[in-house]
């Protein structure tokens, strides 16, 4: 049996599978967070509706059709690094070594990440990068799941290049990588979820508090484009000083029982 060996043939090959699993990671995961939005949005978690702006059908349909565009964009790396393992230049992935150190990998991928994203998102909203990279995400005032891939082409590609960055370093099993694509667009539907779906005290738990909620993208959002640039954890945000300072007490507000809950209003302005 030949094995395709240039772009074209790898392209050829696989695009279409490739193209057909990102996408469908997509939209189950963004699908299921929607639904789930959508059904507790008719019980009491109704109140837990961060902003009481409405996604517009028009946000819907940017989000989505860029969400397209970014799977397109990964689909392109993945052929890339394809065909640079073919060549020799950059490893299979791994089978399992054992169930310990794989978990060890999933927990080193996560925080690896969780640092790329954090400062590839504070780099993208520099004044001198902001407008052709970040500034379309950030169209998004009120997010919804569908917003989770909403990205300008440089940044899909920035997003696309954390993993042959990854896997140039770590030989990385493959069911890691398969888990660790499955978190990452859970997590980032959730956070973009619009409705907060974390417990109540999660912000000033000793140790759930180092773990994002929907509130803490929301906030990015909506409140303040300086604060909150994290992604799984919120590690970073705290270290550096980016926190929101009133995401505890906006997130208190949100999980609060619908009776006692006042208006979200208090979040300042967006300012760049
Ligand atoms: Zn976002
Ligand atoms: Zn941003």
């Amino acid at each position: 049996m030949n094995h395709p060996t240039t772009l074209i043939e790898i392209a050829a090959e696989r695009a279409v599978p490739i193209f057909v699993f990102d996408m469908a990671r997509y939209v189950i995961a963004a699908g299921l967070i929607a639904a789930l939005v959508w059904a507790l949005r008719r019980t009491a978690w109704a109140s837990r509706k961060i902003q009481k702006r409405e996604a517009t059908w028009k946000d819907f349909r940017r989000e989505f059709l860029a969400s397209m565009r970014t799977v397109i964009v990964y689909t392109l790396v993945a052929i890339g690094v394809m065909w640079a393992i073919r060549h020799g230049w950059m490893r299979e992935l791994e089978m399992s070594y054992s169930f310990g150190t794989d978990l060890l990998a999933l927990g080193g991928i996560l925080i690896a990440h969780d640092a790329y994203f954090y400062w590839a998102h504070r780099a993208m909203h520099h004044p001198k990068l902001f407008k052709s990279f970040h500034k379309f995400h950030h169209q998004t005032m009120t997010p919804t799941p569908w917003a989770a891939y909403s990205f300008a082409l440089p940044e899909a590609f920035v997003m696309a290049m954390f993993m042959p960055i990854w896997m140039m370093l770590v030989p990385t099993p493959g069911w890691v990588v398969f888990t660790f694509l499955a978190v990452m667009i859970l997590r980032n539907t959730m956070g973009h979820a619009g409705l907060e779906l974390h417990a109540r005290g999660w912000a000033s738990h000793p140790v759930l508090k180092w773990i994002s909620t929907t509130t803490h993208h929301d906030l990015h959002h909506c409140g303040s484009y300086s604060h909150n640039y994290g992604f799984y954890f919120t590690f970073w945000d705290k270290v550096m000083g980016t926190e929101h300072p009133d995401y505890v007490k906006v997130y208190d507000r949100v999980t609060a029982p619908s009776l006692q809950r006042p208006s979200t209003d208090a979040v300042p302005s967006p300012a760049q």
